[in-house]
């Protein structure tokens, strides 16, 4: 394969070890282990502050891993996130909050599909406990329900707080976050991807020996930038919105609800800030096939308001007519269409499509925040670095 890079571009690129692509949760964590593990390595941020992606419009909860397939990469990374989690935040002084939280069977009909998310918790080693309706209702007497299990290692953390830690640690590694820099595209050579960044507006060119894609919503793009890839081993991409309503007043609740989940979404649910303000979401748009995710709209359209108020109280009765503001939205990366369901998680390492030395990390929705950290491990293995 001749270079698309021309003689003065090669001869002027930086040779680096490490460059992961996207200074989300994800990509901090994932440098970091590799940083720790004696890489160096150089983090790209195509805006101008880390953590400005998905990673910063999500519910910042700490799942305990009830719902994911028994050994997917969701349920173990998710299971595995959630210890390193919880121990990062206690070690960095990251505000969190082990708060609990009960999934609700409002019916008779979802008593079903409160069962199976029992079992599927027990097979992932998550500890939940049944609760009658009674039981349920003397730990939250605003709760209408006819069962509830309580899964008590489930809670909330700063996502941004976790962000900064996570890349002062990389910094104390010796790695880097090069804000402002936009990884443009890439070719894969015999020693190296060259690649080119648009760095505060001007080109430049790199030589790394190892690319870690964690762009978040941009991963497929980014991955079909790079030149050498099969594009067989790029998925295509979709985005599903979710809109999030704030409750003005006191929280009615003191750990996070959600209804009995319906498909592959979690419903409506009720979380909690650090600073004890509820909000209820995010819903479930999608968005059209072949949406630019450079011109997603993030404002939250006041009429979904309506879909919002039936759903919370079969679980909440008591919400009031008016209570619900629109506050934020998020876009999920799926890697699949309306009614199809929910894969795993894509860690694409060079075993998947024989490129060394790079791993694409597509689809990475919920529960990538929890499972951050094991990400991070889960690369530095695959690389062989850990
Ligand atoms: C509505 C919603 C709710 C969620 N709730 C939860 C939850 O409660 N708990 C949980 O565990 N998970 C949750 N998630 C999932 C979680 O937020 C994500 O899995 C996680 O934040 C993904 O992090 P990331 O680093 O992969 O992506 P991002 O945070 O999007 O980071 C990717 C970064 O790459 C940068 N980038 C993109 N292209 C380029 C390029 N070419 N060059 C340089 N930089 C580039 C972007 O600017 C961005 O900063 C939720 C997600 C959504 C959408």
């Amino acid at each position: 394969m001749t270079t698309s890079f021309s003689a003065e571009q090669l001869a002027a690129a930086e040779a680096v070890d490490v460059v992961v692509v996207g200074a989300g949760a994800v990509g901090l964590a994932v440098a970091r282990a590799l940083a720790q593990a004696g890489r160096e390595v150089l983090v790209l941020e195509r805006e101008t502050a880390i953590g400005t992606g998905v990673s910063s419009r999500n519910s910042e909860v700490i799942h305990a891993g009830l719902y994911y397939e028994p050994r997917s990469l969701k349920a173990r990374l998710c299971v595995r996130g959630k210890e390193l989690l919880y121990a990062f935040c206690e070690s960095h002084g990251v505000a969190h909050r082990r708060c609990g939280k009960l999934v609700v069977a409002t019916d008779a009909a979802q008593l079903d599909a409160l069962k199976n998310i029992e079992a599927r918790a027990q097979a992932n080693g998550v500890p939940v406990e049944w609760l009658s309706g009674a039981q349920a209702r003397a730990l939250e007497p605003a709760l209408s329900a006819q069962a509830a299990l309580l899964s008590p290692s489930t809670g909330i953390v700063d996502s941004h707080g976790l962000m900064l830690a996570l890349q002062g640690d990389l910094e104390a590694a010796g790695g880097a976050v090069a804000l402002a820099s936009w990884l443009v595209r890439g070719e894969v050579g015999g020693d190296g991807t060259v690649l080119e960044v648009v760095a505060d507006g001007a080109p430049m060119w790199l030589k790394a020996r190892t690319v870690v894609n964690a762009a978040g919503l941009f991963a497929c793009p980014v991955a079909r930038a790079i030149r050498g890839l099969d594009p067989r081993h790029v998925p295509t991409e979709r985005y599903a919105k979710g809109s999030y309503f704030s409750l003005a007043g006191k929280a009615p609740f003191s750990r996070l609800v959600y209804p009995a989940p319906q498909d592959a979404w979690l419903g409506v649910h009720l979380t909690l800030d650090l600073g004890g303000q509820a909000k209820f979401g995010p819903d479930l748009e999608w968005l059209p096939a072949g949406q630019d995710p450079l011109a997603i709209d993030y404002t939250v359209d006041a009429r979904r308001a309506d879909g919002f108020y039936g759903e919370v109280r079969r679980y909440w009765p008591a919400l009031a007519d008016g209570a619900l503001q629109p506050s934020y939205s998020g876009v999920r990366p799926k890697l699949y269409g309306p009614g199809q369901p929910a894969p795993d998680f894509r860690i694409d390492g060079p075993e998947q499509h024989g490129v060394p030395g790079l791993v694409n990390l597509f689809g990475i929705e919920s529960p990538g925040l929890t499972s951050a950290l094991a990400i991070g491990e889960h690369v530095a293995r695959l690389l062989q670095v850990a």
